[in-house]
């Protein structure tokens, strides 16, 4: 059977990663998050991971063509798994493309699109949370402030992108993680079912 390909869609902070982790145990997907895939790049301390954070420490998206090359890379090493989530990807337009195989990469199909719809002052509340957790170096607040204007400008488009294919649907974000990854896993199942 085809995989099933999910992405998980929402501003930063929104939860995506917390949710897209317990979705792939559930659904036997594979978690695939860009910002993880970049931070360990950064940690290996190659070329690309140098690059990468030149965009990553002044809150900027990294470009199209060196995410989607690295997604690549990574997935052509996993196997005998159901599908991917697809966790802070695409973050453009153009990355959306890339997937369907406009450009010169292999396609992956997107089956469906998890949006997750979290308030301004939530979304504060949890970026400041995290920042004392974990101390990334893109968590200040002046970073924080620009990831989120970027992702109004660059990253909400896609909703639209793909309303228009039919496979978007939208989440409440607000409540416990366990009420919001309900929802998420009862809609992952209906649209698995629907197949
Ligand atoms: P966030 O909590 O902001 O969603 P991530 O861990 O997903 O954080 O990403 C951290 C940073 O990594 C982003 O601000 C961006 O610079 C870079 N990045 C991650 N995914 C992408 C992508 N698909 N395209 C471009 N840049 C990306």
């Amino acid at each position: 059977m085809e995989k099933f390909n999910v992405v998980m869609l929402g501003a930063p902070g929104s939860g995506k990663g917390t949710q897209a982790k317990i979705l792939a145990q559930e659904f036997r997907l594979a978690h695939v998050s860009t910002g993880d895939l970049f931070r360990k790049q950064i940690a290996s301390g190659n070329a690309l991971g140098q690059e990468a954070k030149s965009y990553i420490d002044r809150g900027a998206l990294c470009p199209d063509s060196l995410t989607i090359n690295m997604l690549h890379d990574f997935l052509s090493h996993i196997s005998d798994v159901e599908g991917f989530i697809l966790d802070g990807v695409p973050r453009t337009t153009q990355q959306a493309e890339m997937l369907e195989g406009f450009g010169t990469t292999p396609k992956l199909p997107v089956h469906l699109v998890l949006n997750l719809n979290v308030d301004q002052e939530e979304i504060a509340r949890r970026m400041i949370k995290r920042a004392e957790l974990e101390h990334r170096s893109d968590d200040t607040p002046e970073i924080i402030q620009k990831r989120i204007e970027n992702y109004f400008a660059q990253t909400k488009p896609l909703e639209e992108y793909y309303a228009a294919q039919g496979v978007l649907r939208q989440i409440n974000g607000m409540g416990s993680v366990e009420e919001i990854s309900a929802v998420l896993c009862e809609t992952v199942r209906r649209e698995m079912r629907r197949r």
